[in-house]
């Protein structure tokens, strides 16, 4: 049995989270899995979602992912992630712009628009509003 449950997240830009914790919840393309310290070795994707986590004190931690990869060992919790914020950084403004702007592209239907982009960017927008 593993000592201790380590969480890395990490996007392109930066590393959004580098602690030791409790318990981790993803969502996995196939559904939300949970993680506890000595977890059997997977690979799995992740679709836009929340990710939460108990840090080492019990707090619970949220965070938005824009879908990427997690590798889930024993000890360690790896997610790779096309994009993520923790709660308190997202800038609820800025989602909404985002989610208008979807939203208007979806309804326009204009000739030439790429639908599967702008669902894609409305599902990031939401998500990031559901965890304000
Ligand atoms: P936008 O259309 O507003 O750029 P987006 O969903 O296309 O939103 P992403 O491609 O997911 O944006 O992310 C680009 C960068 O901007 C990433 O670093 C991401 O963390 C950051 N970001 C995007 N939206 C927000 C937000 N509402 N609050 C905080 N950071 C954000």
């Amino acid at each position: 049995m593993a000592e201790k449950l380590f969480l890395e997240v990490v996007t392109p830009q930066k590393a959004i989270v580098s602690e030791e914790v409790e318990i981790v919840i993803a969502p996995g393309s196939e559904g939300e899995f949970g993680v506890l310290k000595g977890h059997t070795t997977f690979l799995t994707s992740l679709k836009i979602g929340t990710l939460r986590y108990k840090d080492a004190k019990g707090k619970e931690r949220y965070l938005f992912i824009n879908g990427g990869f997690a590798e889930v060992l024993p000890d360690k919790v790896t997610i790779l992630a096309e994009s993520a914020e923790r709660r308190r950084d997202i800038d609820v403004e800025r989602a909404k712009r985002a989610k208008e702007r979807a939203e208007k592209r979806l309804a326009e239907k204009s000739e030439g628009m790429d639908f599967a982009r702008a669902e894609v960017a409305l599902q990031r927008a939401v998500h990031r509003l559901k965890l304000k």
